[in-house]
């Protein structure tokens, strides 16, 4: 069942995606050669915790850390290690949730360390516009399809593929809600959009084909054919209004 939301709990959705939005901005400021995953882990804990909220990923099913983050051909699910380290001209997927006053964000960037190549841009960039161009079709009276119609298309124009095998959710008091928001879609099939549908819009994707695994760590998840990936992600808000982004707070990022 699809937990619509009143103004008083978007407000509330509102406070916990200001405070995802900015752990990622601080985490930002941080990605370069030589830091390992672990510390931007450790970064984005320390500060939602002290914005008074809870790290939404931390041991949801078992998951041993606050952010997930991926590297190149990892699409998501990345578990940080000290390990991990960066290296210029790698691109890095930062996946964070927060839980604040009973609601979850949920957003996810991907960012450059230092020089990286031009397809490895135009790649972060497609999966940023891709989002948008679903966003504009967040409508009160369309249907799910629409928007993920939107991103499938903005991505497959520039001959980059949409991955299938995970996908966008509601989001809310519970972390993943109904309904499922696939970055793919038909133009007017699937659910009708209304005033008060909180969800995840997620697109990954990727340079090469479609097609994902999962490694034996039980959560990371790669792409088969090593191409690169990309990730962006909010929480946004559908009211009568229009839409609220909750997660996005530099509009450039
Ligand atoms: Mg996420
Ligand atoms: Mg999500």
């Amino acid at each position: 069942m699809i937990q619509l939301k009143n103004s008083a709990q978007i407000s509330a959705m509102k406070e916990a995606g200001r405070i995802t939005g900015e752990a990622l901005l601080l985490a930002r400021e941080h990605v370069r050669e030589g830091v390992s995953t672990k510390e931007l882990d450790t970064l984005i804990r320390e500060y939602i915790e002290r914005a008074g909220a809870k790290p939404s990923f931390l041991g949801y099913a078992g998951f041993p850390a606050s952010a997930c983050i991926s590297i190149n051909d990892e699409v998501i699910h990345g578990i940080p290690s000290k390990n991990r380290v960066l290296q210029e001209g790698d691109i890095v997927k930062i996946d964070v949730g927060a839980f604040y006053k009973g609601f979850h964000g949920d957003s996810a960037r991907t960012i450059p360390v230092g020089r990286v190549s031009d397809e490895a841009m135009k790649l972060i960039e497609v999966t940023r516009n891709s989002f948008f161009a679903g966003v504009d079709m967040l409508k009160v009276g369309n249907r799910l399809g629409d928007v993920g119609y939107a991103i499938q298309s903005c991505v497959e124009k520039e001959g980059f593929s949409v991955v299938r095998r995970y996908i966008g959710h509601g989001v809310g008091k519970e972390l993943h809600e109904q309904p499922d928001v696939p970055n793919y879609g038909t133009a007017g099939r699937g659910t009708r959009l209304c005033a008060g549908m909180t969800l995840a819009i997620e697109p990954m994707v990727n340079t090469g084909s479609a097609d994902v695994y999962e490694l034996a760590d039980g959560w990371t998840v790669k792409t088969v054919d090593k191409g690169l990936s990309a990730h962006y992600e909010n929480t946004v808000a559908l009211t009568s209004d229009g839409v609220l982004i909750t997660t996005l707070i530099d509009k450039d990022f």
